[in-house]
């Protein structure tokens, strides 16, 4: 899939949007979830155009890929995630229902977060 410019995540990055700001380096852009789905919900994007996980671990350069998951663990430690536990999460694609097409990492905390995934049936 092509890189949408005009995607949600794209408008936030370049200022055309506003966004509940947690940190911003040379890699990442850090920002709450406007609709939480935990007691703390952070969401981590790359500065760089990837559409996903599977665009961004093909195409991404080895300091954008540092670059984008030390900060996605330093916003872990500065929301003070890492005491009680939180979880990371990247939706890839439609049976992930990924909603948004530029990559980012989900970090959920604040509470017992119970079972890693629905169960499987068939
Ligand atoms: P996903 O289903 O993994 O693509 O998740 C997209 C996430 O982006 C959802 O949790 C939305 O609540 C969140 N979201 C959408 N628009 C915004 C926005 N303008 N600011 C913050 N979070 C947003």
């Amino acid at each position: 899939m092509a890189y949408d410019p005009q995607n949600i995540f794209a408008k936030i990055l370049r200022g055309e949007i506003p966004c509940n700001k947690i940190l911003e380096d040379d890699w990442a852009l850090a920002f709450h979830d406007i609709q939480p789905q935990a007691p703390i919900h952070a969401l981590v994007i790359p500065k760089g155009p990837y559409v996903s996980m599977d665009d961004f671990s093909q195409n991404g350069s080895a300091d954008e890929i540092a670059g984008f998951f030390r900060a996605v663990g330093t916003v872990a430690r500065e929301l003070g995630m890492t005491d009680d536990g939180y979880r990371m999460l990247a939706n890839n694609g439609a049976d992930a229902h990924q909603e948004v097409p530029h990559l980012h990492v989900h970090l959920f905390a604040g509470h017992d977060l119970g079972s890693m995934i629905k169960k499987f049936k068939d």
